[in-house]
C-alpha cells in the first residue's frame, strides 16, 4: 500500500526544457544562463536584487555575516522554528536568544519582542540583529516587528524559507526587513531539489553575498583572497529547475491553500481541531497545512493522532520543536516560550502535497475523522478546478 507522504515535489512541466538546455550548451557548473535567469525571474516576482545560492540555511548564514554578526553578538530569534535559523546565527559565533510566538500567527510576538527590546536597552546589552521566522506560510506581523527593530537600530532578517508566495500587506515576506533568506528545499512549496536565494535592497549586500557564495575569488586569474568565502553558489542546472517551479508557483499558491481550506471544511463539525489561524494581514500559502488538537474535545491527543496516522501510512510530523526546547540551545536565554511550547505540544501538519489528489485527501480526512469518532465523508464539497 502506498504511503501518503506530508510534502513531496511537484514539477510544473518546463522545468527539463531548461535543465536540458543547461546540458546541450555545457553550462554543468555554478555559472550560466540559467543562473542569470533564474535570479533574474525571482528578482523580478520580489521586486528585489537576488542571489541564488546552495540552499536557505546559506542564505541566512550570508546574512548574518553581511549584518555584521559576530562572534560574541546576540541575535534574537523566533523559538518556534527549523534549526536552520539558529544555527546560522552560531556559525557566525553568534549566540541566540529566542522570543516567543504569539497565537494570532504562530510567528514571533511583536508585544514580547519590544519588552524584551526596552529591558535590553536599559541594560545596555541590545542584540545585533533579529531573525524573524515566517512559518509555514504565514508572516509575521512585520510592521510592529520593524518598528521596534527601527527604534534601535536593529537589522531585521527575514527567514522566509517557508514563505516563498507569502504576502504581508500586499507586499511579499523576505523584503520587508534588511534581508531576506528563501529555501528551495525538496519539501517546500517550490524546489530546486536543493537551494536558495538572498534579497535585500541593498544591491552592495546582494553582490557582496554573490562574491562570498564563489569562494570570495578577487578579480584576476591568481586565486587572490583578501576575505573569507564559501562554496554556496546554486548550480546552473538546479537553477532550470527553479525557473520552471517559478512557473508554477501562483497555482501551487492556490493548490495549498485549497488543501488547507478544504481539510478545515471536512473537520468543521468535529470539536478540538482547528487550522493554524489565517491572519487577516496578508495571504498564508497553508504551505502546510497545521492544525491545533485539544485531546479533551477530539478525542485522543496529538501523539496518539500522528500514531494511528501512521498506521494508516500516512505521513503526518509534529509542529516544529521550539529551540528554546532543544538540548543545543539549552544554555539560550529565551523571552516567553510557553506558547511555541504549546503550540508544538498539540500542534500537527497534515500531508499538503500540491499534487495531492482528491480520493487521498478524502482519504487523510477520514483517518483523522475516525480517530475523533466522527462518522466519514463520503465526498467532500470543493471547486474541482482548484486542483490541477
Ligand atoms: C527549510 C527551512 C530552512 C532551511 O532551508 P534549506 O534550504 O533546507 O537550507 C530554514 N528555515 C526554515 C524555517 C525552514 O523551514
Amino acid at each position: 500500500m502506498k504511503r501518503i507522504l506530508l510534502s513531496v515535489p511537484h514539477m510544473g512541466g518546463r522545468e527539463q526544457i531548461y535543465v536540458r538546455e543547461a546540458f546541450a550548451t555545457n553550462w554543468l557548473s555554478t555559472v550560466g544562463p540559467n543562473l542569470t535567469a533564474f535570479e533574474r525571474e525571482f528578482g523580478a516576482l520580489v521586486g528585489l536584487p537576488s542571489v541564488a545560492l546552495a540552499s536557505g540555511t546559506a542564505a541566512l548564514h550570508l546574512a548574518l555575516r553581511l549584518v555584521g554578526v559576530g562572534p560574541g553578538d546576540e541575535v534574537f530569534c523566533s523559538t518556534l522554528t527549523f534549526a536552520a535559523a539558529a544555527n546560522a546565527i552560531v556559525y557566525q559565533g553568534g549566540m541566540p536568544v529566542f522570543v516567543d510566538s504569539d497565537r494570532a500567527t504562530w510567528n514571533l510576538d511583536p508585544d514580547v519582542l519590544s519588552c524584551a527590546l526596552r529591558y535590553r536597552v536599559a541594560l545596555n546589552r541590545l542584540p545585533k540583529a533579529l531573525v524573524v521566522v515566517h512559518l509555514y506560510g504565514q508572516s509575521a506581523d512585520m510592521d510592529p516587528i520593524l518598528h521596534a527593530c527601527a527604534q534601535y537600530g536593529i537589522a531585521v532578517i527575514e527567514d522566509a524559507a517557508e514563505a516563498v508566495g507569502t504576502l504581508y500587506r500586499g507586499k511579499p515576506a523576505g523584503t520587508l526587513g534588511d534581508i531576506g533568506a528563501y529555501s528551495f528545499n525538496g519539501n517546500k512549496i517550490i524546489t530546486t531539489t536543493g537551494g536558495g536565494m538572498l534579497v535585500s535592497r541593498n544591491q552592495a549586500w546582494v553582490d557582496k553575498a554573490r562574491f562570498w557564495s564563489q569562494q570570495a575569488r578577487d578579480p584576476g586569474l591568481a586565486y587572490e583572497h583578501s576575505e573569507l568565502g564559501y562554496n554556496y553558489r546554486m548550480s546552473n542546472v538546479l537553477a532550470g529547475v527553479g525557473r520552471g517551479q517559478l512557473e508554477a508557483l501562483d497555482l501551487r499558491v492556490q493548490q495549498r491553500r485549497a488543501i488547507a481550506f478544504r481539510y478545515r471544511d471536512a473537520f468543521a463539525d468535529l470539536p478540538g481541531i482547528s487550522l493554524m489561524p489565517q491572519a487577516s494581514f496578508g495571504v498564508h500559502t497553508n504551505w502546510l497545512s497545521c492544525f491545533l488538537i485539544k485531546e479533551e474535545h477530539f478525542g485522543c491527543s496529538r501523539d496518539v493522532l500522528i500514531r494511528v496516522l501512521d498506521q494508516a501510512n500516512v505521513e503526518s510530523r509534529p509542529v516544529w520543536k521550539p529551540m528554546h526546547l532543544q538540548r543545543l540551545y539549552a544554555g539560550c536565554e529565551c523571552y516567553g516560550g510557553e506558547i511555541a511550547a504549546d503550540l508544538f505540544r498539540r500542534g500537527i501538519c497534515l500531508p499538503s502535497s500540491s499534487s495531492l489528489s482528491r480520493e487521498d485527501q478524502l482519504y487523510v480526512i477520514n483517518q483523522v475523522r475516525a480517530a475523533g469518532n466522527a462518522k466519514p465523508l463520503l465526498e467532500f464539497e470543493m471547486e474541482p478546478e482548484a486542483i490541477a
